[in-house]
């Protein structure tokens, strides 16, 4: 398999690593996963990542957020379950009721909101989960405060900033950050040791032992409130299924930006591109690619 530093992710890299379905396969050989987020603002969020990582061929998903998000979301997505957390004026807050314990990998931060108590609640999935994790969006506001718990980590974790939350973090601007992405990345993914997905028009993936991959896939469609929740739920439907991250992770974009790219040639325009249609041409994705 090509793995060479600073690689192009190919078409025929994700048939070659693609998670296969089997003709014995039950729910539980594609996984667990968790999807945390949502607040009263962002009730949306979780439920694309949610709907995402089902479309993606994840077994069994949970979305877990406040009882009202939930209410909201749920017929969106009836495959999935859910799980009512104790939420503060529309913000989650008591992470205790949450057990992190049979998953095979969690992801975390879409639409959660930055007050205080939410940070709370990132902090003990860092410190708590024993799978993979991710985590993206308002978690990684967080994060920033949180470093000496990721390095503490025995399990991988996974950031998926775009280039705004990846300056956040470096404390650099954007600008000087899009000077040297990839060694920006390298670092970050080194000194922590995590995966980092920095997102953009050419996404690079980078292994906490600096292992780079660029995604070719995806179109200005995808500028648009959304897309990267539909991203970290395909994430976390890769990673859940037990490849290696690197690749579970390179796949995910992939898919991500092909679907956007297949339907803005067939159906859609990038002006209308939504990313719940993102989602739903994962369809043909996966029609083109087995
Ligand atoms: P977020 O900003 O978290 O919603 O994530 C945006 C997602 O859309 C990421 O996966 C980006 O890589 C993707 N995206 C945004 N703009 C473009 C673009 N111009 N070309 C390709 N992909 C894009
Ligand atoms: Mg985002």
């Amino acid at each position: 398999k090509r793995l060479t530093s600073k690689g192009m992710w190919q078409l025929e890299d994700v048939k070659k690593t693609l998670p296969k379905r089997q003709l014995f396969d039950h729910k539980g050989n594609h996984g667990r996963g968790l999807i945390i987020g949502g607040c009263k603002e962002m009730p949306g969020a979780l439920s694309m990542s949610v709907q995402a990582a089902l479309k993606s061929g994840a077994g069994l998903i949970m979305g877990a957020s406040s009882l009202p998000v939930i209410q909201m979301i749920a017929g969106n997505c009836v495959e999935a379950t859910y799980s009512a957390l104790s939420a503060t004026d529309g913000y989650l807050d008591n992470h205790s009721e949450i057990n992190l314990d049979s998953y095979d990998a969690i992801a975390i931060g879409m639409g959660l909101g930055r007050k205080e108590c939410t940070k709370d609640l990132v902090k003990y999935v860092i410190e708590k989960a024993t799978c993979p994790i991710i985590i993206d969006g308002d978690g990684l506001y967080h994060l920033s405060q949180l470093l000496p718990q990721i390095n503490e980590r025995t399990h991988p974790s996974v950031i998926t900033p775009h280039p705004g939350e990846m300056a956040m973090l470096l404390g650099v601007s954007v600008r000087e950050l899009l000077k040297q992405p990839f060694q920006y990345a390298k670092e970050f993914a080194t000194a922590y040791r995590v995966y980092v997905v920095l997102k953009g028009r050419y996404t690079i993936v980078t292994s906490p032992e600096g292992v780079q991959m660029v995604n070719p896939t995806g179109n200005p469609g995808l500028a648009k409130g959304g897309s990267g929740d539909v991203l970290t739920g395909i994430a976390l439907a890769m990673v859940m299924q037990k490849q290696s991250l690197l690749q579970a992770l390179s796949n995910a974009c992939y898919i991500h930006g092909m679907s956007a790219d297949l339907l803005v040639q067939h159906q859609h325009s990038e002006h209308d591109l939504l990313a719940t249609d993102v989602i739903n041409g994962i369809t043909d994705v996966y029609r083109t690619i087995s």
